[in-house]
């Protein structure tokens, strides 16, 4: 039962990852997704987590592998292999913290170093039930993710709002990419 994530056919396996600055929230966004079909795993010797989720999109069962940190950011530890073969990210900062916004920019620059150039992005803005500590607006948000072609959403992993709105976006248009490319 408990591996019924690795076990159940898909028709396609998909890597992403997390990125962003410390505690914006990511770990908890990800147990958040994965939740139901949770199986958490390592790879100590890069210092990565990662969950798999199956979501079912028309009648093609996709598998999507999600890469955590694992509190790694700090320690700018993580390189190449984490973004290797990634399709898409989600980069989330904390609406709270008007740093980790500003921030957003320099993992941009890291993604376009690193990851794939078409790449799926969704910039996130989590812990919106904060409301009354709110630092950065949902405008100036939206309007960065505009103007640097990303997707945008704001979630509060604690109240479970959006999450899965926010990895299933990044997902769908994965899957949209990838299946215009191979058929
Ligand atoms: P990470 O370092 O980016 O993986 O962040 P974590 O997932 O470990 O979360 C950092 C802290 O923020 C923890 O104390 C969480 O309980 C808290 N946190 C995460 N998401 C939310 C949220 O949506 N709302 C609130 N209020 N707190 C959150």
């Amino acid at each position: 039962m408990a591996d019924s994530a690795y076990d159940e056919e898909c028709d396609y396996l998909f890597k992403a990852v997390l990125i962003g600055d410390s505690a914006v929230g990511k770990s908890n966004l990800l147990s958040r997704f994965a939740a139901d079909e949770f199986r958490l795993d390592s790879k100590p010797t890069i210092g990565v987590e990662f969950a798999y989720r199956n979501v079912k999109i028309g009648d093609k069962i996709i598998k999507a592998q999600i890469w955590d940190t694992a509190g790694q950011e700090r320690f700018r530890a993580i390189t190449s292999s984490y973004y290797r073969g990634a399709l898409g990210a989600l980069l989330v900062y904390d609406i709270t913290r008007r740093t980790t916004f500003a921030n957003v920019k320099k993992w941009m620059h890291e993604l376009r170093e690193y990851g794939n150039s078409d790449m799926v992005v969704v910039l996130v803005g989590n812990k919106s039930d904060l409301a009354q500590s709110r630092q950065v607006s949902e405008e100036e948000g939206r309007n960065l993710a505009e103007s640097e072609g990303l997707f945008f959403m704001e979630t509060s992993a604690l109240e479970n709002l959006n999450v899965e709105e926010a990895f299933l976006r990044m997902i769908t248009k994965i899957h949209e990419i990838t299946s215009k490319k191979y058929l």
